[in-house]
């Protein structure tokens, strides 16, 4: 099911089948002026389907809303087979229960995604500005990003690399990163006067504490920029075996959770590098395992959990994109209430009364 059957100028959607890979619908409609904001950094190998089944986010969730907040309507198929459609071809819709939302996030376990109608936007005009800033510390880059945030400034995305991300990146592909900075934040302003947000940007960091804060227009610049954040997992796998964790604070937390990370890191002895949407508070430590050492994998484990532990205890969440899958079910539990978690059984048993839907999976 890889077709995109329609893309609608005038009415800014996409209706897409669901094995269509996000880069390409991406393209499809660039080619047309608009533009599909959600970018998760599996762009190029992951669906449209699955985006969905896990509210992807991305870099550009910071500004344009996460994979939910671009879906107008569904077709679904029910574990009776039974087809049904949610939500409208209309921006506004408010008939019935908001279903779309539902099934969005619900990782298979409810029905089927067939069929998806996506909200589009406008290409935003002019070149993007990005700035990048080097963070002798963890508290200064959390303040950094707080200020931003709070600035009104409305970055288009703002990533950041620890500086254990930052040496591991730099060893796969030299780039003249600085490995001396605790941090390094990357942002990025589109539409208008883009390369002045970028420059009020740079100088909110400088005024935090960076080291050094610097905005271009260039746009090899800014490509090299990004290709070292994306390239943090290939990175981090070139070393060895990865548990990629997904965690978010609020985002006033984000130097504490960076700072217990890298407690924990030294305190067991493993190697793990985080990098995340900083703008969001959506950090992905990557624990990092030598190959073959089974010991190691009990121990990453554990050191999963420790963190999991910590960004609930800072007001958190155990996944912020990708989902609880089979790794994180027990965690469920710790962070919803029993009535909360009954509710959640009580939807799945209403639209999956056997228990046909990815069995094991979320609940
Ligand atoms: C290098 C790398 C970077 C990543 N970066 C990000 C990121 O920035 N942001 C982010 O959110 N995630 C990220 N991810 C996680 C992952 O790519 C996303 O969760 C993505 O949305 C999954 O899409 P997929 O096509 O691979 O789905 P799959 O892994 O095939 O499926 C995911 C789940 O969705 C269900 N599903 C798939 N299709 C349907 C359908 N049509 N109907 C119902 N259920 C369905 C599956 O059963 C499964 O439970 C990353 C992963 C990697 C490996």
């Amino acid at each position: 099911m890889t077709a995109i059957l329609d893309i609608a100028d005038d009415d800014l959607y996409a209706v897409t089948q669901p094995g269509v890979i996000n880069g390409d619908l991406g393209r499809a409609v660039a080619a047309r002026g608009m533009f599909y904001p959600p970018d998760p950094a599996s762009f190029e190998i992951s669906s449209i389907g699955g985006n969905l089944a896990t509210n992807a986010g991305g870099f550009r969730c910071l500004k344009y809303g996460v994979t939910r907040d671009s879906v107008l309507g569904l077709q679904v198929v029910l574990a009776d087979g039974s087809v049904i459609r949610t939500g409208a071809r209309t921006v506004k819709n408010v008939v019935g229960y908001d279903l779309t939302s539902l099934f969005v996030g619900s990782e298979g376990t409810l029905g089927i995604i067939t069929e998806a109608t996506l909200r589009l936007r406008p290409q935003p005009p002019g070149l993007p500005a990005t700035f990048v800033a080097t963070f002798p510390s963890l508290p200064a880059v959390g303040g950094a990003v707080a200020a931003i945030v709070r600035s009104g400034l409305g970055p288009s995305l703002l990533e950041l690399m620890d500086q254990a991300s930052i040496g591991i990146v730099e060893n796969f592909r030299p780039m003249g990163l600085d490995r001396t900075a605790a941090a390094l934040l990357i942002g990025q302003s589109d539409g208008d006067d883009a390369s002045g947000a970028a420059e009020a940007m740079a100088a909110l960091c400088l005024r935090n504490g960076a080291g050094l804060a610097v905005s271009s227009t260039d746009p090899a610049e800014a490509g090299m920029l990004l290709e070292a954040r994306r390239l943090h997992y290939h990175a981090c796998e070139a070393k060895g075996r990865v548990l990629s964790e997904d965690i978010g604070v609020p985002r006033s937390r984000l130097a504490e959770l960076l700072t217990g990370i890298a407690h924990l890191a030294a305190a067991s002895g493993l190697e793990i590098a985080t990098v995340g949407h900083a703008g969001d508070g959506n950090m992905h430590p990557a624990i990092i395992l030598p190959r073959g050492d089974d010991e190691a994998i009990g121990a990453a484990q554990r050191a999963a959990d420790q963190i999991c532990r910590l960004a609930l205890r800072l007001g958190g969440t155990v996944s912020g994109e990708h989902g609880i899958g089979t790794l994180k079910r027990e965690w469920l539990g710790a962070q919803l209430d029993a009535p909360t978690y009954a509710a959640h059984r009580l939807v799945k048993s209403a639209f999956d009364p056997f228990g046909i839907l990815n069995p094991g999976k979320a609940l």
